[in-house]
Parts: C-alpha cells; structure tokens; sequence
C-alpha cells in the first residue's frame, strides 16, 4: 500500500516541477528575461518564412500553378510584413540591459556633478572668508572680501 502512496507522491512532486516547462501560453510575467509575445511572433515569422518555401517548393514541383503560387506568396508576405512590423515595435519598445546600464550611469554622473558644483559653490565664499583678514591702508577699516574700495573712505585698496 505504502508503496503505492509513496508512487503517487513521486508522481506528484514529477508533476509539480515539470508543470512550468508545460504552459508555454501562461501569461507572461513582466519581469521575464525573454518577452514570451516576441518569441510567438519570431515563431509566426519563421513560419510563413518556411511556408513561402514550401510554396516555391509546389510550384517547382507542379503541385502549384504559378497564378496560385503568386496569391498564396504576395498573402503570406503581406502576413510576413506584419510580423515583421510588429517584431520591430516590440523590440522597439525592450531595452537591452547594456542601455539600462548606460542611463543608470548616466544618473550617476549627473549626481555626481551636482554634488560637485554644490561644494564649489559653497567653498567659494567660504574660502575668502577664510583669507587673511584686509584693512584699508588709509583709515584702517575692516575690508570685506572682495572689496576695491574702502567701504568708510573710498580710498582703492588691493
Ligand atoms: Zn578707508
């Protein structure tokens, strides 16, 4: 009996970890590495790719006429054209992950700009405070950084 239980439960575990290799129409997670949408449509592609050949094929072989050869060819590349098309915007629309990297350090060096022009900004002021103190050498008063002229007598200072 246990046998047989344990059978089942052997069966059950075999099920559950084959079971995501087989709903390849699940809906697609978003985060998922490969857009599943684009995978059918490069299937789709192939597809009338090969029965555009198989269609060459029948005409070589007879089993076309080349009236029924055209319709079926000019159809199955008007189907191809839209794939094709929508291929290209949904490509369009995933970004490789060599881009992300490249907007995300492209971030970085806009921060790391404006964290340096900040510091730059404030040091400035900060650095001629610091200097060494000026006094006007006609009366004598305190200069402020940067001053020309004496703020008390006008006289020109250095
Ligand atoms: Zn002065």
């Amino acid at each position: 009996m246990w046998i047989i239980i344990a059978f089942f439960l052997f069966l059950l575990a075999g099920i559950i970890v084959l079971l995501p290799f087989f709903k390849p129409s699940a809906p697609s997670a978003p985060d998922e590495a490969v857009d599943p949408k684009l995978l059918a449509l490069y299937t789709r592609r192939d597809q009338l790719y090969q029965a555009i050949r198989e269609a060459k094929f029948d005409l070589d072989t007879g089993k076309l006429s080349p009236e029924d050869y055209e319709r079926q060819v000019t159809r199955l590349k008007r189907q191809a054209a839209s794939v094709l098309k929508a291929i290209d915007k949904r490509e369009a629309n995933l970004v490789p992950p060599e881009w992300d990297e490249q907007i995300e350090e492209q971030v970085r060096a806009e921060r790391r700009g404006r964290t340096a022009a900040r510091p730059v900004m404030v040091t400035a002021p900060a650095a001629a405070t610091a200097g060494p103190a000026r006094y006007c050498p006609q009366c004598g008063t305190r200069l402020n950084p940067g001053d020309r002229f004496c703020p008390a007598c006008g006289a020109r200072v250095h």
